[in-house]
């Protein structure tokens, strides 16, 4: 007997999430074959707010006459309430954006919606969305947390699908920066395949920054190989992507120096767990005072997860012998790493990407921060105030990640 809401298109129903909630601890009854309070799909608005942008390079606008997505019958429809902002959806919007090909990205859905940081509730389920376990980790619900992430369906037959790489597919891939609308909008669709399904006792204000920055941050700390006592430099430290790295560095027993701009960043940095901070705009040489803390050898790893060239610069320079630099931040534009080639292999460097992560990723970090051993320092600030923050994005004027508020979570 199946322990969740199988609908039919034109039978949904919206279930009050307390009741959901009691009635799933107390029943394993079919939710269906239950007398509920519920009501029609069909009274939910044809229209909703959201932030649009035209044309790249145009500002954010936002509309009330977007329309709702239309539900498939493998989709679920969630309501968003949260979401974090990204620098890539900032440089998706400017137009400066790099691909894997090193070129700028200019092939995307217009209008675009941004947003890959998203927590939703869903409200609705089409009628052949499969709960595939009897686990209540899995199990797909009326009013239940999803998240929404960068990765948005995959054909989970490619090479890279089956071997749990699907942030790689390359069968058709489509992801919530380039190809679809992502959650700077009251409603999103989303592959009922393909779901991100939350805890109920996350705090759905700080997970989302934990679906892009955060899974970014986990694996490229994971593929440094660090060991504990060892010294992981995080460059960007005290912004989105580099205050998690700094946690999960921390979590790993890495002895950690924080890289950034401004003495005002320091002791936001020592309070994530850094054990040193280096203000990268008042010392002449960023690389001798690595290697003075580490007695000359250099940091075993490096992770940037700035997204400036400059940043990248010395990168490579701060590392020991057979150290490892992993790349997290991605640059606005076509920039190249400047790192000697003679460096890297008298060195014996390792340089490694991370784009993201996998679901079964994602659920790792996600229970780190539940747990409360990876914190994501946010600010909690109105959806309208999306085009000021991506002024401060360009600015590096935010200290961890900026979270907006898209709806009252009801
Ligand atoms: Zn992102
Ligand atoms: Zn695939």
């Amino acid at each position: 007997m199946k322990r969740f809401a199988r609908l039919s298109l034109d039978h949904r129903v919206i279930i009050d999430r307390s009741s959901l909630a009691l009635i799933s601890r107390l029943t394993r009854l079919s939710l269906p074959s239950l007398t509920v309070q519920h009501r029609s799909l069909s009274s939910l608005p044809s229209t909703q707010k959201a932030a649009v942008i035209r044309h790249q390079t145009g500002p954010v606008e936002f509309v009330t006459d977007y329309p709702v997505p239309k539900v498939g019958r493998d989709e679920v429809l969630a309501k968003v309430l949260y979401t974090g902002v990204c620098q890539s959806d900032l440089h998706t919007k400017n137009g400066t954006a790099a691909g894997a090909d090193g070129k700028n990205i200019t092939n995307i859905k217009l209008p675009h919606i941004g947003g890959h940081e998203g927590i939703g509730r869903i409200i609705a389920i089409g009628s052949d969305v499969k709960n595939s376990s009897n686990s209540d980790s899995e199990e797909i619900r009326i009013g239940r947390y999803v998240g929404i992430r960068f990765i948005s369906r995959i054909c989970r037959r490619c090479k890279y699908c089956l071997a749990g790489q699907e942030q790689h597919c390359i069968g058709g891939m489509t992801n919530h920066l380039h190809h679809e609308d992502g959650a700077f909008q009251e409603y999103i669709s989303l592959d009922g395949d393909n779901l991100t399904l939350l805890p109920d006792d996350i705090d759905p204000k700080e997970m989302g920054p934990i679906l892009c920055a955060g899974i970014t941050a986990y694996k490229c700390v994971q593929k440094c190989g660090i060991k504990p006592g060892e010294w992981l430099v995080v460059i960007g430290a005290a912004g989105g992507m580099g205050h998690l790295a700094v946690q999960y560095a921390r979590v790993v027993g890495a002895r950690v120096i924080a890289i950034d701009g401004g003495d005002h960043k320091r002791d936001f940095c020592l309070s994530l767990g850094a054990e040193r901070y280096i203000d990268f705009r008042s010392v002449p040489s960023i690389v001798e005072q690595v290697q003075r803390i580490t007695n000359g050898g250099g940091a075993h790893a490096v992770v940037c997860a700035a997204g400036s060239p400059r940043a990248y610069a010395n990168a490579a320079d701060m590392l020991r012998i057979g150290g490892t630099l992993a790349c997290g931040g991605i640059p606005p534009g076509t920039p190249h790493l400047e790192t000697s080639i003679g460096t890297i292999v008298i060195k014996g460097l390792r340089i490694v990407g991370s784009l993201v992560g996998s679901l079964r990723d994602t659920m790792e970090v996600v229970e780190l921060t539940r747990l409360g051993k990876v914190k994501p320092a946010i600010e909690v600030r109105p959806w309208k105030d999306l085009p000021k923050v991506y002024e401060e994005l360009e600015n590096d004027q935010i200290l961890g990640r900026v979270v907006l508020k898209i709806a009252e979570d009801e």
